[in-house]
Order: structure tokens, then C-alpha cells, then sequence
């Protein structure tokens, strides 16, 4: 399937870019270095929380689009995304690849001359996920790393703390709106139920999520339907 984001992995042997604090612009968030990354799980340090307290909305708005809202305990991001590009599948995709062999993931949100950019790198069974923000999408759009980029936000999560507050959010959005009532709002692209329900499985088998919803596997039926 097309990933629209132009779906680039990491190099193994490449970090991000702007890894070293001292050369990114933070947006007035927090910024650890890499070894506050790597602490010990459960144990927040340099303003790093590992623990599950990870937030995330996926919001549609009355006139297309979505706001997005990602928050750790910590520090928050937020942005509004038209409806342009399958935004949440490619958002769903990336998060899939997390359970693969790759160590990361890349995908870009086209904000309609600026492009805002997730980077997700595995560190053991977390994920460093960092957010930047470039002025011109046309031009930044596939660039090979984050020269340009303004860093708005970052944060070090456990895979399943992640994908359960992203599978959580989309289930909740087509529970609310439905196949049909999402398509009504984002018009060029139905909701991604296949995406999702991969994700829920991978999720469901690889981190055992002891959450209610994911041991059951509530969600959307295979015709679609919500139960
Ligand atoms: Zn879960």
C-alpha cells in the first residue's frame, strides 16, 4: 500500500538528526541526550517519563482535517492536519512497522506548505519518537534528515504504552463517526480499518496489553462495523 509518506526507514547506523541538544531548536520542550533515553524503565530522568501515562486525540474537525494531540505528563504536541493525505493510516503504518525488524520508522503529516515529521526509533522495547516541523514541505518533503527542521517535540515510550494510545484514539474516532461519517469528513480517504486492525492484532499478541479493549480485540468487525 502506498504510504503516501514516502515511508523511509532508518539506517541502523544513523541516529536522528540533531541528536545532540546542543543543536536543535526545542521549541521550548525539554531535550535529553542519549543516554537519559536508555534509563531505566519506569524510572523518568532529564524530563523523560517512561512510564504509561502517554495521552494522544485524533480529533477530526467540522470542516475536514484532524487536531492531534500527544501529551507525556511531561510536555504536549499538538497540530492541526488537512485531509489531503491518509494521515491516520499512515500514522497506523508507521506504527505497525514498530513490530517488524526495522529500527525505526519515519512519516510525514502535510500541513499545506509545511510538513511536520515523526521520527520513531526503537530503543529496546521503547521508542524515541521525536517531532519536527519544517517551514516548507515542498521543499523538506523526503529530505534525507532533519537539516531545517525545528524539533517540537520528543519523548521516550514504551512500544505498548504507544501503540495502545494510538489504537485507542482511532478505534475511538471510528466509533464516533463511523466508516461512513469519516469518509464524509475526510472525503479523499476511508478510514483505515485494515490498518488499524493490524496494528490492534500486532499489539494485542506482541505486548500483551492486559487492557480490556485489547485483550478482547473490540473493534472494527471484518465487514467493517463497528460492534
Ligand atoms: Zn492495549
Amino acid at each position: 500500500m502506498d504510504r503516501k509518506s514516502g515511508g523511509r526507514r532508518f539506517e541502523p547506523d544513523r541516529g536522528l538528526q540533531g541528536e545532540d541538544p546542543r543543536s536543535v531548536t526545542t521549541g521550548g520542550f525539554d531535550v535529553y541526550g542519549r543516554s537519559d533515553a536508555a534509563g531505566t524503565p519506569g524510572v523518568g530522568s532529564g524530563g523523560v517519563r517512561v512510564a504509561g501515562d502517554l495521552q494522544f486525540r485524533w480529533e477530526l474537525s467540522g470542516s475536514g482535517g484532524v487536531t492531534y494531540r500527544i501529551a507525556d505528563g511531561t510536555s504536549e504536541h499538538e497540530t492541526y492536519i488537512g485531509y489531503c493525505t491518509d494521515a491516520l493510516a499512515d500514522l497506523l503504518y508507521a506504527m505497525t512497522g514498530l513490530y517488524g525488524n526495522s529500527s525505526g520508522e519515519r512519516f510525514s503529516f502535510d500541513r499545506e506548505s509545511m510538513e511536520t515529521r515523526w521520527l520513531l526509533r526503537r530503543q529496546g522495547t521503547d521508542v524515541a519518537i521525536a517531532v519536527f516541523e519544517f517551514p516548507d514541505g515542498g521543499t523538506s518533503w523526503g529530505s534525507a534528515d532533519e537539516t531545517g527542521g525545528t524539533l517540537l517535540w520528543r519523548s521516550v515510550q514504551p512500544r505498548g504504552v504507544l501503540c495502545h494510545a494510538v489504537v485507542e484514539a482511532a478505534d475511538a474516532v471510528l466509533r464516533e463517526h463511523g466508516e461512513a461519517g469519516y469518509l464524509e469528513k475526510w472525503m479523499r480517504h476511508p478510514f483505515p480499518v485494515a490498518a488499524l486492525q493490524d496494528l490492534q492484532r500486532l499489539h494485542r499478541r506482541e505486548d500483551g496489553c492486559r487492557h480490556e479493549r485489547c485483550r478482547k480485540g473490540i473493534g472494527p468487525t471484518s465487514n467493517g462495523t463497528v460492534p
